[in-house]
């Protein structure tokens, strides 16, 4: 700092030039007040004075200012429309710190950051609720979700009654109701009822590692998203390295999103598993290596990103018209496929506002804190990958209620 810096001091009467505002304010110094070192250049051709204070002792502490557009280095220069309130080359524990303070950032590390913690919740009530794996016949599993269903309370309730009554019990239940059409029973009575008196059947093993798969896929995204929103700003290395880990993390998503969908639709199908699985797979491995290229995030590649990620993203149709051409008569083959369209329709609305920088193109600057494209993005994003979620549970109770049938 020292030896690269110019240092401005005058005892009695010193004009400071500084951007700082509060430097500004009061340009005449005395010996009482902080030695002004001015000068270190910070990204690349735009400078930023640095204020350090040196009251006593030679303690040191650096004000950090938010900057304008203009005063970014190149690599910060994502979207011309926020044009004020940036953090430029803040130190990792200031930026760490930021989440609690504003800037044009905090409300797009907070979606994310929320959105992790909802899903971490989710995860853990799914694997304390939802029976977990098992190989059983039906009235075992009947007996267990009666016991459960006794038992269910709270906000754990909500997560059990998704997966049984959208789930494992549809079809019994439905089946229940056709024969003993009375609303003085409980669904959860007519399911367990339902299923306790159906015959024993084959004894079945269905698999938990896709649903869970797909919960970690939307934690890492988010919580990827959360980290390169706050840190990205310190540096360019720093920029890089998480922008690659948001883009995986996208890709993660986007991937083990198919994990559920084509392992419990296809579970009787190995061959159409394998394929649509291998498919995505070695898709989102691809998508990856693309990602890592430093001219992918360039700014005017913005649409071929989102293109990348949505085309990643369709092809999921080609399991879902699969599914619904197989199991189109079945409740929860139309379940999980009207899920599955919502979760669509909230990726696709995220893609056109990425992409389009809509509403601060029209009003730049006046969204600069709340409101902009990419927070409108973020929203969108939780809401379809819970819809996916919902999904989720959806196939594990058909499977964990049906099995397959080839078995
Ligand atoms: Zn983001």
């Amino acid at each position: 700092m020292a030896s690269s810096s110019t240092v401005t001091l005058e005892k009695t009467t010193t004009v400071v030039q500084s951007h700082n505002k509060d430097v500004e304010s009061s340009p005449r110094t005395t010996m009482k007040t902080p030695l002004l070192v001015k000068g270190r250049k910070i990204g690349g051709d735009v400078g930023e004075d640095v204020v350090v204070d040196k009251r006593c002792c030679g303690h040191k502490h650096k004000k950090l200012e938010l900057v304008s557009y203009d005063e970014l280095p190149e690599f910060l220069r994502h979207n011309e429309f926020i044009v004020d309130y940036y953090r430029s080359e803040w130190p990792v524990k200031e930026a760490l710190l930021s989440a609690f303070s504003i800037h044009n950032e905090t409300i797009n590390v907070w979606t994310h950051l929320i959105g992790f913690f909802v899903f971490l919740a989710l995860t853990v009530c799914a694997a304390t609720m939802v029976p977990m794996e098992y190989e059983a016949p039906h009235y075992h599993l009947g007996t267990s979700m009666g016991v459960a269903m006794a038992n269910i309370t709270g906000k754990n309730a909500v997560v059990l009654r998704t997966y049984s009554t959208d789930g494992a019990a549809v079809v019994v239940a439905m089946k229940a109701l056709q024969r003993r059409p009375t609303n003085n029973v409980s669904i959860e009575a007519e399911v367990a009822a339902g299923v306790l008196s159906s015959p024993p059947a084959a004894h079945h093993r269905v698999t938990r590692w896709p649903f869970y798969a797909y919960m970690c896929g939307a934690m890492f995204c988010l919580l990827m998203s959360s980290l390169c929103h706050l840190l990205a700003c310190h540096s360019e290395h720093a920029s890089y390295v998480f922008l690659r880990l948001d883009y995986a993390g996208i890709t993660g998503l986007i991937v083990t999103s198919f994990y559920p969908l084509v392992y419990y639709t296809f579970l009787c199908d190995p061959f159409y598993q394998s394929l649509y699985l291998g498919f995505i797979t070695v898709s989102g491995a691809a998508a990856v290596a693309v990602s890592l290229l430093p001219v992918f995030e360039r700014p005017e590649l913005r649409w071929a990103r989102a293109g990348l990620f949505a085309c990643m993203a369709m092809s999921g149709l080609v399991p879902i018209v699969h599914k619904m051409v197989v199991f189109g008569d079945r409740p929860e083959a139309v379940i999980t496929t009207a899920y599955e369209m919502a979760m669509g329709a909230f990726y696709f609305a995220g893609v056109v506002v990425y992409a389009t920088r809509v509403p601060e193109r029209w009003m730049p600057g006046r969204f600069d804190l709340a409101g902009h494209s990419h927070q409108l993005f973020h929203v969108l994003v939780v809401a379809g990958a819970y819809a996916h979620y919902l999904a989720g549970l959806v196939y594990l109770g058909w499977r964990d209620m049906e099995g397959c049938w080839c078995s």
